[in-house]
Parts: structure tokens; C-alpha cells; sequence
């Protein structure tokens, strides 16, 4: 635990001097401290299992980003601009994509949901801390909220919430740096058995990105 402190203390003042790569940087910064912490494992902090390619194509994939691209999702934290969310789904992590979007932000910011839907699950992960799983009004998508500080007290598994409704605040919980408190955000298609610890993650960027 000293080692990740000490890690995140030398890089992320190195990195916030970065400016306009603050983002990835601190994506970065979460990598190493992760790594060292746990050297045998990746550093992708989210739990969400990974459905073969077989079960959802590359074509299932552009078109779950055309229809979600229509319901025009909140961003999660107010004021931040969609352009943060650019690059984060392909960093590498490990051996593996990161495929989420980290997006920093003052401990305890409000998280809201980014439509209307359920929840299915609040999950206690050791790599994501307290984590929000929330399927859309169709369940064909899951979306992964993690690293948070907490949840929204009246927050329940199978709790019907609205578009903009807070759901918990920004923190450090499970593998994020000491320093460094960030969302840990992802978006992914689940499989015909619409079970929400398996689905296949895609870029948040290209559904949030301006024409
Ligand atoms: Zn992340």
C-alpha cells in the first residue's frame, strides 16, 4: 500500500505539470501503482468479464453505438468535456485494452446516471472498489461505474433510477491511486443471457463525440 502511495506522489504532480495529458496520465500513473502493487495481475480495473467476439460482432458493436448515439447520454460528472473521453478505451492495461474511460474529478463529486434503467447490481470489487453496475431501459447495455467513494445512500439492487439521478461520488476505492480519485467508467453490449457481469465494451468516445 506504501508503494502505491509513494508512486502516485511521484507521478501524478509530474503529470498534472502536463496539462492537456493530465487524463492519460493519470491513467498511466494508475497502471504502474497497480502493477507494483500486484505484479501478477493486469491493471484494468474492471471486473466486467469479457464476452467472446463470437457472441456480439463488430457489426452488432456499430450499431449499438448508432442506436446509443440517439439517446444522447449524460456524461456522467457535470462539466466535463466529451473530448476527455477520447484515447481512454485503448489504453493498454497489462496484457489487455482498457476499454473504459477514466475521468478525474475532486473526491466526492456527484457520479449521475447516464440514462434511465436499473440497478442490478452494486458490487464491492476488489480491483474496481465500490462499483455500480445499471442496465438501460432495453437491458441490452450495461453500464460500469467504478473507483467511487460511495454510493448513494438510498441506492438498492433492482432500484429503477432516472437519467441524471445521482447514484454515488468519485473516489478511490479498489485499485485507484491514493491520489488520484477518477470515475472509472465503461459502456458494454451484453449477450442474449443479459447477464451484466459479461458483456462486450465499447468505446464510450464514439457515442459521446460531437458529429
Ligand atoms: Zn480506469
Amino acid at each position: 500500500m506504501a508503494r502505491s502511495n509513494d508512486i502516485a506522489r511521484i507521478f501524478v504532480p509530474v503529470l498534472l505539470g502536463l496539462g492537456g495529458l493530465w487524463l492519460p496520465s493519470v491513467s498511466a500513473a494508475e497502471v504502474k501503482a497497480s502493477a507494483r502493487a500486484n505484479p501478477a495481475k493486469n491493471a484494468v480495473s474492471s471486473e466486467v468479464k469479457k464476452a467472446p467476439e463470437a457472441e456480439i460482432s463488430d457489426e452488432q458493436v456499430a450499431s449499438a453505438i448508432s442506436d446509443l448515439r440517439t439517446r444522447h447520454l449524460l456524461v456522467p460528472i457535470d462539466g466535463i468535456p466529451v473530448e476527455r473521453f477520447k484515447g481512454s478505451f485503448f489504453e493498454i492495461r497489462g496484457e489487455t485494452r482498457h476499454e473504459a474511460t477514466d475521468i478525474a474529478a475532486v473526491r466526492n463529486t456527484p457520479v449521475r446516471a447516464v440514462e434511465d434503467g436499473t440497478i442490478e447490481k452494486l458490487f464491492l470489487s476488489k480491483l474496481g472498489g465500490n462499483t455500480i453496475y445499471q442496465t438501460d431501459p432495453s437491458k441490452k447495455y450495461v453500464y460500469y461505474y467504478a473507483h467511487l467513494e460511495g454510493y448513494e445512500p438510498s441506492l438498492t439492487d433492482g432500484a429503477k433510477i432516472k437519467r441524471g439521478d445521482i447514484i454515488g461520488y468519485v473516489g478511490t476505492s479498489g485499485n485507484a491511486p491514493p491520489n488520484s480519485p477518477h470515475l472509472h467508467f465503461s459502456i458494454s453490449i451484453l449477450t442474449p443471457e443479459k447477464k451484466w457481469w459479461k458483456a462486450r465494451a465499447l468505446d464510450a468516445y464514439e457515442v459521446y463525440k460531437p458529429k
